[in-house]
């Protein structure tokens, strides 16, 4: 079993302090969702798990497995069984997700002869249509495409922890349905960790979480079972007070 640690961690962005001391625990085959009104800071949690460098840490740690991830390249942080879904994917016009898996299973030192039939087999899985593998990534996708492909990488790489913003933005009911349904089962079949960013009880509804988490202001307010994500559904985020539990 693998353990991603965050401890006590502090992170500003053009010198103002937007995570306050943000402590959170996931182990493999666990589902944490963390929810949180606009501007509390979540992809900015994202970003800082995964270095990006407009992001500066000024307290705390970030462990897998006790190996210190804050300070390592974007890259390592991959290597070492990270992934990012990103809530505004980039795209990478010529470069097909097949050429992406590709590039990432070297870097790991994978075998990469099988990956024609890797992605073609999660392509089936997730409903991405041919077209979409030929075209260069993200290329003139829609939103449910975009996030579909994206978790296609996530499948084919099955990394050890997966952080997913706002997988569930922009997408159809149908698209939610198979996107959340193929990482609930990558929860088992490889025991992803997840940290899964969402503002909607809907995308818990087939990825189960065990833990639910509220993000006010960078801080993380409170922590319950998925019964939380129900009641903000209910009440807002209004009735809950933003000082540290
Ligand atoms: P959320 O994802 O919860 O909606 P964000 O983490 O995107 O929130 O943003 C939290 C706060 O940090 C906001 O006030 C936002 O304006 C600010 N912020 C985030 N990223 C940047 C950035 N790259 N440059 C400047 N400000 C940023
Ligand atoms: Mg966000």
């Amino acid at each position: 079993m693998s353990t991603l640690a965050i401890k006590n961690l502090h992170a500003s962005v053009d010198g103002a302090e937007i995570l306050r001391g943000i402590d959170l625990e996931i182990n493999s085959g666990e589902v944490h969702a963390l929810m949180g009104p606009n501007g509390s800071g979540k992809s900015t949690l994202s970003h800082v798990l995964m270095g990006r460098s407009d992001y500066e840490v000024t307290q705390g740690s970030v462990t897998l497995d006790g190996v210190e991830l804050l300070g390592l390249p974007t890259w390592r942080r991959a290597e070492l069984g990270l992934f990012l879904v990103m809530q505004y994917p980039v795209e990478v016009p010529g470069v097909t997700v097949g050429d992406l898996v590709t590039a990432a299973l070297k870097v790991r030192g994978v075998a990469t002869n099988g990956v024609g039939d890797l992605v073609a087999a999660e392509a089936g899985r997730l409903g991405v249509r041919d077209e979409f593998l030929r075209r260069g990534v993200n290329n003139e996708f829609s939103g449910g495409e975009k996030k579909r492909v994206e978790t296609l990488q996530l499948a084919a790489l099955a990394p050890r922890f997966a952080v997913l913003d706002e997988i569930d933005s922009g997408l159809d009911v149908d698209a939610l349905r198979d996107v959340a349904r193929r990482v609930e089962e990558m929860t088992s079949e490889s025991d992803l960790g997840v940290l899964a960013i969402t503002h909607y009880d809907r995308l818990l509804g087939e990825l189960h979480p065990d833990w639910v988490h509220i993000l006010l202001n960078g801080h993380i307010v409170r922590t319950g079972g998925p019964e939380l994500a129900q009641e903000l559904e209910r009440t807002g985020y209004e009735g809950i007070n933003d000082s540290p539990k």
